[in-house]
């Protein structure tokens, strides 16, 4: 029979203060609110109530993979080094993979995910087109000796992964497994209470998109993204800028005394025009040693994805190497420059005839300078990191801007490793094949960090019910009478009606108890007090809005049973 938690007996040991170690809302608050603890760097015991939220993320997974036929299973976390030679990861996975060996001296790896693990097990036993396509999937600890684990739960060691892998006879049968994964996953961050986004993390030659990333949308989060309400959204590395064109002052190449502080802000401030107007330059020394100077629209950054892309690992000029070549720091341009000076400008400028550059003399700019007739550009590239107010790529509309936590991904991998590992079945036509394969995978711990991040308030955890470790916290200002009794009978009836309940039982101040409700973040509280008891009232507060309402104490416990299933979705 199941009976209500009372909070005496609860293994949940609250903290008073902000540990120092912890940053981020999520961190703080669930080591606060008992939660979780560290063991050591990056590993985390998960205490009761932290547990029971991460089974019903569980739940949740595992109620949209039955939707879409994926089947679950358990493999080994410990995985034989031969596979991972077979794979060719042996080799190139760095120093994030734990490697260890047994008392034979054979290797083995710490699955920080189990692509090799699970071709291997179908390799040589799903044989037939006719078997196909099948998904497979688990929810298991991975270990990944991260280099900096830090913020909690958010980026550990050894973590909570649901991974699944699709195999298919052929590409559209793959493209139906990726698609069907990835409707769940934006389905789950829906029922778990994320807010979150698909990002194309990589783009298919034929359009559409191979891999998405779902970014819970946070300002702790490490991606900085851009997006429409288009549905487009990017990762500001990945995202192609489109900006629209500033043109400087006049048209007529000239030189003009700046006497400013030689930065783009004050360069802008000192002509009266806006910083776009301007031309922001950069010199780098590209991998191959060639000297490069970079020009962007003023307000813009040069991105570093896209720069390493274009010339492979590069510096920034030294001044010594800005003299060789001819340039003045906060003043550079390519007039003037040394002719090894290689000029790339961003492609959103192809069409701008009138650039405010630097004259490389200090103090001095040059305005109305066009490009072929007063300079030239040797090339021209998407340099320039996207953001807020840029056009969207897909309806340029004006782009916004957020920051993001990576909760899951998508993947088509084709025959990347069915063709390594020899994983075949025989088609149709008789011929032998490797297998089109799918990988997806959802950080379950991640996840619940996810939530903390977007469901809090200065005064703790604020669970969505789908995820609380609890749905109703009943709070007895007094530990025995009718007060008791009271909360007794509704924690009983709300038990029966299926809720779950936590009583706070202990012999505390009531604002101690209504502290611990806040920190510890169930969706309601019931409060009794004696004058309530009396006009046979208690008070319903819901922990999200904090409205406070009183109910019939005969009421109450059908009255909070409807709303809680109402929202469990
Ligand atoms: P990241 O870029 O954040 O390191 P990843 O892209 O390497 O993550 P994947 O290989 O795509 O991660 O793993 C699938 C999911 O596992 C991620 O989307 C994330 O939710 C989770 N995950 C990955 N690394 C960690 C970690 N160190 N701690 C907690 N969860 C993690
Ligand atoms: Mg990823």
């Amino acid at each position: 029979m199941k009976k209500y938690m009372k909070m005496s007996q609860l293994y949940s040991p609250t903290l008073k203060e902000d540990p120092a170690e912890a940053e981020l809302a999520s961190h703080k608050l669930l080591l606060r609110a008992g939660m979780i603890r560290k063991t050591a760097a990056g590993l985390y015991s998960y205490l009761p109530l932290a547990w029971r939220s991460l089974l019903k993320i569980e739940a949740v997974i595992r109620d949209e993979m039955e939707g879409i036929g994926a089947q679950e299973m358990l493999v080994p976390m410990i995985v034989p080094a031969e596979i991972w030679q077979d794979s060719g990861r042996w080799d190139v996975y760095g120093p994030e993979l734990l490697r260890l060996r047994d008392r034979h001296e054979r290797d083995f790896v710490v699955g920080p995910t189990h692509e090799e693990t699970f071709v291997d097990l179908v390799k040589n036993e799903l044989r037939s087109y006719k078997q196909l396509p099948v998904t497979l999937y688990q929810i298991q600890d991975k270990f990944r000796d991260e280099m900096r684990p830090r913020f909690g739960l958010m980026r550990g060691r050894e973590f909570i992964m649901k991974d699944a892998y699709s195999f298919d006879a052929n590409v559209e049968g793959m493209q139906k497994s990726y698609e069907d994964q990835k409707e769940a996953y934006a389905r789950i961050c829906e029922r778990c209470g994320l807010k979150a986004l698909p990002v194309v993390a990589d783009s298919g030659q034929i359009g559409g998109d191979t891999s998405v990333e779902y970014m819970a949308l946070a300002e702790a989060g490490e991606a900085a993204l851009v997006y429409c309400d288009c549905g487009y959204a990017a990762d500001v590395e990945a995202a192609r800028a489109d900006i629209a064109i500033e043109e400087g002052p006049g048209t007529e190449c000239e030189r003009i005394e700046t006497p400013c502080e030689g930065s783009i802000e004050s360069l802008a401030v000192f002509l009266g025009i806006s910083e776009r107007a301007c031309r922001k330059s950069f010199a780098i020394i590209a991998e191959d040693e060639t000297p490069v100077l970079c020009l962007l629209p003023g307000d813009h950054e040069l991105n570093d994805v896209k720069a390493e892309h274009a010339f492979g690992h590069y510096d920034p000029m030294s001044e010594e190497q800005m003299a060789e070549y001819g340039l003045v720091k906060g003043y550079m341009g390519p007039i003037g420059a040394d002719k090894r000076v290689r000029v790339v400008a961003d492609v959103s400028l192809r069409e701008s005839t009138s650039w405010l550059i630097g004259a490389n003399e200090a103090g001095w700019h040059i305005k109305g300078a066009r490009p072929g007739r007063d300079f030239e550009v040797d090339e021209w590239l998407d340099l320039a990191s996207a953001k807020e107010g840029d056009r969207c790529p897909k309806c340029g509309a004006p782009l916004k801007s957020a920051r993001g936590i990576e909760v899951s991904q998508v993947f088509q991998l084709g025959t990347k490793y069915s063709e390594a590992m020899g994983a075949t079945f025989m088609d149709e036509d008789g011929k032998e094949k490797p297998f089109q394969m799918g990988c997806y995978g959802i950080g379950v711990s991640r996840t619940l960090a996810a939530v903390v991040e977007q469901h809090h308030d200065e005064h703790g955890i604020v669970w969505p019910v789908c995820v609380a470790p609890y749905e109703v916290e009943i709070i007895p200002l007094d530990a025995k009478g009718e007060v008791w009794d009271a909360a007794e009978q509704i924690a009983n009836e709300l038990t029966e009606a299926g809720i779950e309940v936590v009583v706070d039982d202990r012999k505390e101040r009531p604002g101690v108890k209504f502290n611990d409700a806040d920190l510890m973040g169930y969706p309601y509280q019931v409060v009794c007090g004696k004058r309530g008891i009396k006009n046979g009232v208690v008070e319903v507060k819901e922990r999200a809005t904090g409205e406070r309402a009183d109910v019939a104490i005969a009421e109450v416990a059908s009255y909070l049973a409807n709303r809680v299933i109402a929202e469990r979705k």
